[in-house]
């Protein structure tokens, strides 16, 4: 308290002193608050105060929404912070809300979870379409039950393509609308499995029954110029969403996806796609390096070599195959707001190598990439170091990325930037449409 209140002291002194950059329309609502103070203390504080290190903004999903009073289902309003394994399990345990539209004759079971019904600006089916939302599967922050029979909802929009499924552009955009409360229906999800997606980290959590059981290198859309049109719905759809059908296999421009997953109306969670060789062995040489960067077309593209826990894409497959789990998994997708940034490790992290001809630097000391072999342990400050700095990080234990690869990430997301300049500018249909009369 007192540390707080010194650091408020020091902001009076700045306002007074006019030599500061600071939001002042904040600094001047805790001016009234601690004037009071006496004088020997705030020449305390200002000693000690200094440099001034603003407190981190803490980013939640539903980030520049206006409706702040902090109502809807836990995902919304739980700080995108991995660290914090209490908390992220207790949001991934909430009941998520989705879109039933019910038995829709001539459709199949798996074809209702392709379909995708609309947010609307009023509540009337007349008004301007405003989102989509994928039937069954994606999760939505109920914000008002009006007794009129609608709900005023909010969430990324699941947009797709823009011809001719989609009526709207609002590639992942965080939009609010109405719906009918009478598609409305709670989920209980399971304790068996649950995941988190980080967008900015560009990794994939496992947790199971209160823990984080592994960290996984993942892929998720990468926005681009594709030959002839550009493809803004690449972007990955944030959002929390329940695991809908079990694709098995596919293929996407002779690149094969197994163990795919389906999360909404068209994204799946797979193992990093492999093409055949002539022997008919996959070869995953030119889509495994990237994982850990965006790249894919909307799929969440996930690590299939093995953790030291065993896990992998083929063992979350497995497990939501073999205990019938299908549409009780919540996967929660962190959207990676501008200003965001990744946290830097701790330097006395431990982290492992082989002394002996190894090439990567390794996060445990029995990694499967490393079977009967001695590690030496040394600390991640000391990565920049002979005889650490040509070690690459183990693709399967996954440690910390290296500092100059986070302050890379941390620049391009650096806040009063803009890291989707060019979905930004595609978007600008969508915001034209919306101040059509
Ligand atoms: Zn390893």
């Amino acid at each position: 308290m007192m540390r707080l209140r010194s650091l408020f002291c020091l902001l009076t002194v700045l306002v007074l002193l006019g030599t500061c950059g600071f939001a002042w329309a904040e600094a001047d609502e805790i001016v009234e608050d601690i004037w009071v103070d006496p004088d020997d203390e705030l020449a305390e504080a200002v000693e000690k105060a200094t440099p001034v290190v603003e407190a981190e903004e803490v980013f939640t999903p539903s980030h520049g929404s206006a409706y702040t009073d902090g109502q809807g289902s836990a995902y919304w309003n739980t700080p995108m912070d991995i660290s914090d394994e209490e908390a992220v399990w207790n949001m991934l345990m909430e009941p998520i809300t989705v879109v039933d539209l019910g038995k829709i004759k001539g459709k199949s079971k798996s074809q209702l979870t392709k379909l995708q019904t609309y947010l609307y600006q009023e509540p009337d089916e007349k008004s301007k379409i405003i989102g989509e939302v994928s039937n069954l599967s994606q999760g939505l922050r109920v914000i008002e039950t009006l007794d009129n029979g609608w709900s005023l909802v909010e969430c990324y929009s699941s947009s797709f393509f823009s011809k001719p499924a989609t009526k709207t552009k609002a590639w992942n955009l965080l939009v609010s609308g109405y719906i009918p409360t009478k598609y409305l229906k709670q989920v209980e999800p399971t304790k068996r499995l649950a995941l988190v997606v980080d967008k900015l980290a560009q990794r994939l959590y496992v947790f199971q029954e209160g823990k984080m059981i592994a960290t996984l290198l993942c892929s998720t859309g990468l926005v681009q110029w594709n030959g002839s049109k550009y493809q803004p719905y690449n972007e990955t759809r944030s959002g929390e969403f329940l695991l809908i059908n079990m694709t098995g296999q596919l293929t996407s421009d002779k690149l094969i996806c197994a163990y795919a997953i389906r999360f909404n109306g068209g994204d799946e969670v797979h193992e990093v796609p492999h093409q055949k060789n002539k022997d008919g062995s996959h070869n995953y040489k030119t889509t495994e390096p990237k994982l850990g960067t965006k790249c894919s077309h909307g799929c969440i593209r996930v690590q299939r070599l093995k953790t030291p826990e065993g896990i992998n894409m083929a063992w979350i497959y497995n497990l939501v195959n073999s205990e019938k789990l299908c549409g009780k998994v919540k996967v929660v997708i962190w959207e990676d707001w501008q200003g965001r940034q990744l946290p830097e490790p701790d330097p006395e992290t431990v982290l492992y190598y082989n002394p002996n001809g190894g090439s990567y630097y390794h996060r445990e000391d029995h990694c499967t990439n490393g079977k009967g072999i001695t590690f030496t342990p040394f600390t991640y400050s000391q990565l920049d170091e002979a005889p650490y700095s040509k070690l690459q990080a183990c693709p399967n234990c996954v440690p910390e990325r290296r500092l100059q690869d986070i302050q890379a990430v941390n620049e391009v997301y650096a806040e009063g930037g803009d890291h989707e300049e060019l979905l930004n500018t595609l978007r600008q249909d969508y915001w034209d449409y919306l101040n059509k009369d």
